[in-house]
């Protein structure tokens, strides 16, 4: 029996979701060709390790992976945004077997053929249609473009994964009606700036059933909110365009959700940092948005103590985040990337400033998370089930991302399963989280 036994790969995926997405591709590609996953590398036949570049940290996080990884199997592939930059990886660990960068599957694939050819077992071949998912069935990222057209000065995103390349709009609905068919109540949808969809396609129509899509972000939002699952929109800037997907959340069509990081809000500092769409009056937009669906959440992150900050566009990101009143919020503190322009700026700010001014920035966000959801008590709000443990179940409302955003913690006089959306009667919050009974299925 032993010819019959699956050739087994352990995976580490490291980064973002848009690399989560990637892991998930080549999964689905080696479970299709029969190998299997292993839990733990020694009881692997080789090691995929998907690898993130985007902060020193997180390169420092890939090299020890690979690190690990040898010492435990021996036999290692590495992929994804490091790898762009393969010379690190050689000089750290030079008995890796290959190296490719990010969305080279074809690569990935047959460096792992090399490595361990796939054995022919019809049993083995079979592969779910949802593919195989890294993520929790209930819920499925759907990567809507690669790449990113902006050159913000401290990011190298650009450098590695290229220029702005979206999928047409009928690649992108086949797949994401293939992941409601299979189950997925949640699409979480993906790409380093999901409003600039389709602009390299110059908004090209493609055929969808029995009409013609174009590639544009309110069309393809509009779209997947006729699919019948929750529909959240990530990585999203505050363009003019912005607007219009605001009314399909008012009509139930998308979730009141926006993830847009703002990263400042300082003139000076987006100026700086070159962000996309600083310009635009971002405030008054928001107001208008909460006028027009009141149960907008937003969520954003932001970059302190980036080069040439002072202490007045500091009050002013304060401030700023008062009264915009963002309901969720993630602080980084600035620091250099390796080939990114940010780096040569003047008047670097001192670590020990950063530390505070991130402290102050959590801690001012804390009182706006917790007034924010203070007003959910005593509402009805739906929830996806995400755990159901022995005492404690865990779900999230539509203004909570998975991983990202907080929970709801509920109790329940029926059992509840997961990836079920069940109606919860609000009773508690606290800064980040809610509390409640279910009352209703
Ligand atoms: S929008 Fe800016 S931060 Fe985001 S990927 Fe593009 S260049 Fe990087």
């Amino acid at each position: 029996m032993q010819q019959d036994a699956a050739p087994k790969v352990s995976f580490v995926s490291l980064g973002c979701p848009k690399a989560l997405v990637d892991s998930e591709r080549i999964i689905t590609r080696l479970r299709a060709e029969g190998y299997e996953l292993a839990r733990k590398h020694d009881g692997a036949d080789l090691v995929i390790v998907n690898t993130c570049g985007f902060l020193d940290s997180a390169k420092k996080e890939s090299l020890d992976a690979i690190g690990e990884a040898l010492a435990e199997n021996g036999k290692v592939i590495v992929t994804g945004c490091m790898g762009a930059e393969p010379e690190q990886i050689e000089a750290a660990h030079p008995g890796v077997l290959s190296i490719s960068g990010p969305q080279q599957y074809e690569t990935v694939l047959e460096a792992v053929h090399r490595a361990l050819p796939p054995v022919h077992n019809p049993h083995l071949d079979l592969v779910p249609p949802q593919g195989i998912k890294l993520t929790p069935r209930h819920y499925a990222y759907l990567k809507i473009s690669e790449g990113c057209n902006n050159r913000c000065t401290f990011c190298i995103i650009p450098k590695l994964r290229g220029d702005l390349v979206s999928r047409p709009a009928n690649d992108v609905l086949r797949e994401a009606e293939r992941l409601v068919g299979a189950g997925v109540k949640e699409l979480l949808v993906i790409s380093q700036d999901t409003s600039a969809y389709g602009v390299d396609l110059k908004y090209a129509t493609s055929l969808w059933k029995d009409r013609e899509v174009r590639a544009r972000f309110l069309d393809i939002a509009r779209e997947l909110g006729e699919l019948g699952a929750w529909v959240r929109l990530q990585y999203v800037y505050p363009y003019p365009r912005v607007d219009d997907v605001i009314s399909l959340m008012a009509e139930g069509k998308v979730l009141p959700y926006l993830d847009i990081p703002f990263q400042h809000a300082s003139p000076e500092v987006l100026k700086a940092m070159k962000r996309p769409a600083a310009q635009e009056k971002t405030l008054e937009r928001i107001r208008r948005w909460r006028d027009e669906c009141p149960d907008l959440t937003l969520r954003s992150t932001f970059i302190v103590g980036f080069p040439g900050e002072t202490e007045s566009d500091f009050a002013y990101l304060l401030d700023w985040l008062e009264e915009a009143e963002i309901d969720r919020v993630g602080c980084f503190k600035y620091e250099p990337v390796a080939g990114a322009a940010s780096n040569a700026f003047a008047n670097p700010v001192p670590d020990e400033v950063k530390q505070e001014r991130y402290n102050a920035l959590m801690a001012r966000q804390q009182r706006i998370s917790a007034r924010r959801l203070k007003r959910k008590v005593g509402t009805r709000q739906q929830v996806i089930i995400d755990e159901v443990g022995p005492t404690v179940t865990k779900g999230r409302s539509k203004a909570d991302a998975p991983e990202i955003d907080g929970v709801v913690y509920l109790a329940s006089r029926r059992p509840v399963r997961v990836g079920e959306i069940v109606t919860a009667k609000i009773e508690r919050a606290d800064e980040y989280d809610l509390h409640g009974t279910v009352a209703g299925f």
